[in-house]
């Protein structure tokens, strides 16, 4: 830390993103990307849209949000684009909570959470999860804050019913509650419908995970046509060209082709089946999952053992050094061929382990 650095940020604890190593090829399962690229249809339209990279982008990002807006059913002034739902967040934290209007969140949810919140120094509450690892939502009632919430959560998986979170909202009419659907493609349900009957209920959604698009940073956040106001307040006065000529015209190119999206959804969900009864077969407990990675303990191994052993032979997952799910580790799911590659591997430590 240098001297100039802010003495407000000093205990700031920066989020720390799983490995992208460029040194040798892995098995990648630990960052939730999509095994498959976008579709040749989708780059093509890309390559045909791309605008002259000399002139900026257009700000307000119209043709993408109109595009997005439709699939989702929303108006397009309910739709703000950010780059990654990342900045979706961080726009919305800041937005719409603060000292006196603080934040609140699951203990075990997605890392982003606490480091935004400290960045931008609003106070916040972990609430833990139960011992099933499952949101109660009653334990929300009264508090007064923001609500945070990743449906399906994050590492665990497991998804709320829209149900769930219709109550959540309607219970809260005076706090924003905030709906992280990250990975609601893979067998969760989305609330946006429910942002025509709430003013209060911001949805985030990625192009990261079902779309393939985590090297092109896209998010988007949906809500009330107020909300997107501030939340176009905040994003003006900070970056307001975020979305970069390159990736509207891959996202534009995306979103033309949701066969191929809903294709590899399936692919995926098959996959994940695949992946957990194997691994139930080899002794492992999994929590249910309803995004594209599972969340998976054994008796046989510790999780940080597995982790690196699994490191050594070159297959990369999650390993979270957090107490209550330190004997965890988070595989996303990648293509049958990937999982057969980790389930080998898998089955060469155990044999290692009794020889
Ligand atoms: N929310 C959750 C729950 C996530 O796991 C992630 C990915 N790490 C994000 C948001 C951010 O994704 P991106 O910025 O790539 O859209």
């Amino acid at each position: 830390m240098s001297r100039y650095f802010s003495k407000s940020l000093s205990a700031l604890k920066p989020y720390v993103p799983g490995e992208q190593p460029q040194d040798m090829k892995y098995v990648k399962l630990n960052t939730n990307e999509s095994p498959f690229p976008p579709s040749k249809a989708a780059m093509q339209y890309a390559e045909e849209h791309l605008r002259a990279l000399n002139l900026y982008p257009d700000p307000e990002c119209v043709e993408l949000r109109r595009e997005f807006a439709k699939l989702s059913r929303v108006d397009t002034d309910q739709v703000l684009a950010a780059n990654g739902s990342d900045e979706a967040l961080y726009f919305a934290f800041k937005a719409f909570a603060d000292q006196e209007h603080p934040l609140v969140f699951p203990d075990i949810t997605y890392g982003c959470y606490p480091v935004f919140a400290g960045a931008l120094g609003i106070p916040y509450t972990e609430i833990p999860l139960k011992e099933d690892f499952t949101i109660d939502t009653a334990d929300y009632s009264g508090t007064g804050m923001t609500i945070v919430i990743a449906n399906p959560n994050a590492p665990t998986g497991i998804a709320l019913s829209l149900y769930e979170i219709d109550a959540l909202v309607k219970a809260h009419p005076d706090d924003v509650v905030i709906v992280d659907e990250a990975y609601v493609d893979f067998g969760g349900t989305s609330c946006i419908p429910l942002t025509k009957k709430y003013d209060n209920l911001l949805v985030v959604q990625t192009f990261s995970k079902s779309r393939s698009m985590a090297g092109a940073r896209l998010g988007f956040a949906i809500g009330s046509r107020e909300l997107i106001r501030d939340l176009n307040t905040v994003r003006n006065s900070f970056n307001p060209y975020n979305i970069n000529n390159m990736t509207m015209a891959v996202g534009l190119g995306v979103l033309k082709n949701q066969i191929y999206t809903d294709a590899n959804c399936l692919k995926i969900r098959e996959t994940r089946s695949y992946t957990e009864a194997a691994l139930k077969e080899l002794g492992f407990e999994i929590l249910n999952s309803k995004a594209n990675f599972i969340f998976a303990r054994t008796d046989r191994i510790g999780g940080g053992e597995l982790y690196r052993r699994l490191k050594a032979k070159g297959v990369l997952i999650r390993h979270f050094e957090k107490e209550r799910i330190s004997d965890y580790n988070r595989i996303t799911i990648g293509t049958k061929e990937q999982m057969d590659v980790l389930l080998e591997k898998i089955r060469e430590i155990f044999a290692e382990e009794e020889a």
